[in-house]
C-alpha cells in the first residue's frame, strides 16, 4: 500500500514547549484510522498539521511520497478537517453543503452533488435541503456539516469527535457515511473520538497519542493512575470498587499504562492455579465486531474502568458472553506497557 501522508521527525512547539513529537507516522491511502489520547495529548495539533493549517517546526511531511512544503495551498484542497463543534452558515442546508463547491468554482451538477452528499449522511434532500440552520437537531446539524465536507470528495478527511454530541442513530449514520466515502471515492479517514466502542468498530487501526508522542497502533486499553509503588516492586491501582490492579515495571504515580486487548483473558468462573496477578471481577457492557481482525471486542466494566478483551467469535459463543454477564478478567502484571 502506498502512504497518502507520512510524517518524519515532526516536531511542533508552542513557545518552547513540545506539543507533538512524531518520529514516524504513515497514513495508508484508503485506510480508516482512529486517533485516541487524553486531553492535551496533541490530537488537535496533529490534525492541524495534517490539514496543512499549521506547519511543523521541524521534520518533513510527505503527501503521496512528495514533500508537502511549498505546495501547501494546493494540498489544502485535498484535505478537509471537520471540527468537533461544526460551524454552519446561517443559511439553508442546501447552501451550507453547496458552499465549498461554489467557493471552488465547481458549479456543475451542483444540485445532484449536494443531494448525493445529503443522502450519504442519511438526510432526505426533499425534507432537509430547504431547512434553515436552526431547524436541525444536534445530530442533523453534525451530519449537514459532514455532508458539506463529503461533497468536496477530499482525499483525506479528518474528523474531530464526529459523534460527541449526536444521538445513536446519527452516530450509526456517520459510521456508514465514513465507509461510503472510502468505498466510493477512496477517501482516507482519520477519526478522533472518545467513544471507543464507536471508533473501534469503524476504524481499521488506531493510533494512540500520549504526551505528544505516538504510542501504539491497534485498539488499546489505557489505564491512568494514580499508581502506588508497592513493597513487592509492582505498581498498584485501586479501582472504584476496591479491587486492585497490579502492573509490573517502574513508572510514576501519574503514568498511563497501555494494555493490548489480546492479552486480556475472559473467564466465567474464578479459575484455580492461574499465574496471572490480576483476577478482576466485572460485567460485560458491550460487544463489537472488529473489522480489521475479524474478532470480537468485549468491553467489561471493572470498578469504574472499561477494559476491552479481544476474543474469537468461537470463544464468545462458547462462553455465552452477553452484555450484563458477570465475568472474571485474567491479566498478567507484565502485560502492561508504560507510556
Ligand atoms: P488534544 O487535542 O489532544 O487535547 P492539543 O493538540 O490541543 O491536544 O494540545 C497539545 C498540547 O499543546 C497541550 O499541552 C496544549 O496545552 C498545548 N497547546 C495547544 N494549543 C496551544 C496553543 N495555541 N498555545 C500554547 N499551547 C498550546
Amino acid at each position: 500500500m502506498t502512504a497518502l501522508m507520512e510524517l518524519h521527525g515532526v516536531v511542533r512547539r508552542y513557545g518552547d514547549r513540545v506539543a507533538l513529537k512524531v518520529d514516524h507516522l504513515s497514513l495508508e491511502e484508503g485506510r480508516i484510522v482512529g486517533l485516541v489520547g487524553p486531553n492535551g495529548s496533541g490530537k488537535t495539533t496533529l490534525l492541524r498539521l495534517l490539514a496543512f493549517l499549521d506547519r511543523p517546526d521541524e521534520g518533513t511531511i510527505l503527501f503521496r511520497g512528495e514533500e508537502a512544503q511549498g505546495r501547501r495551498e494546493a494540498l489544502r484542497r485535498e484535505v478537509t478537517l471537520l471540527l468537533q463543534e461544526p460551524f454552519l452558515l446561517k443559511r439553508s442546508v442546501f447552501e451550507n453543503v453547496a458552499y465549498g463547491l461554489k467557493l471552488r468554482g465547481e458549479k456543475e451538477h451542483l444540485k445532484s452533488r449536494v443531494d448525493e452528499a445529503l443522502r450519504s449522511v442519511g438526510l432526505d434532500p426533499a425534507r432537509f435541503a430547504r431547512r434553515l440552520w436552526f431547524q436541525l437537531s444536534g445530530g442533523e446539524a453534525q451530519r449537514v456539516a459532514l455532508a458539506s465536507r463529503l461533497v468536496l470528495r477530499p482525499r483525506l478527511l479528518l474528523l474531530d469527535e464526529p459523534t460527541a454530541s449526536v444521538d445513536l442513530h446519527s452516530a450509526s449514520l456517520i459510521h456508514e457515511a465514513v465507509l461510503r466515502a472510502r468505498r466510493d471515492w477512496g477517501t482516507t479517514l482519520l477519526l478522533v473520538s472518545h467513544d471507543l466502542a464507536w471508533l473501534y468498530d469503524v476504524a481499521e487501526e488506531v493510533v494512540a497519542l500520549y504526551g505528544g508522542r505516538v504510542s501504539e497502533r491497534g485498539p488499546e486499553n489505557l489505564v491512568a493512575g494514580p499508581w502506588i509503588q508497592s513493597k513487592e516492586g509492582v505498581l498498584k491501582r485501586r479501582l472504584d470498587d476496591g479491587q486492585i490492579l497490579v502492573a509490573s515495571g517502574s513508572a510514576d504515580a501519574k503514568a498511563l499504562a497501555a494494555l493490548d486487548p489480546s492479552s486480556v483473558v475472559v473467564s466465567l468462573d474464578r479459575p484455580q492455579g492461574t499465574s496471572a496477578r490480576n483476577l478482576l471481577k466485572g460485567t460485560v457492557s458491550q460487544m463489537t465486531y472488529e473489522n480489521a481482525s475479524g474478532r470480537v471486542l468485549v468491553k467489561v466494566l471493572v470498578g469504574g474502568l472499561a477494559l476491552t478483551a479481544r476474543l474469537t467469535d468461537h470463544s464468545v459463543r462458547e462462553l455465552g458472553l452477553h452484555p450484563g454477564l458477570e465475568v472474571f478478567l485474567l491479566i498478567k502484571a507484565s502485560a502492561f506497557r508504560w507510556l
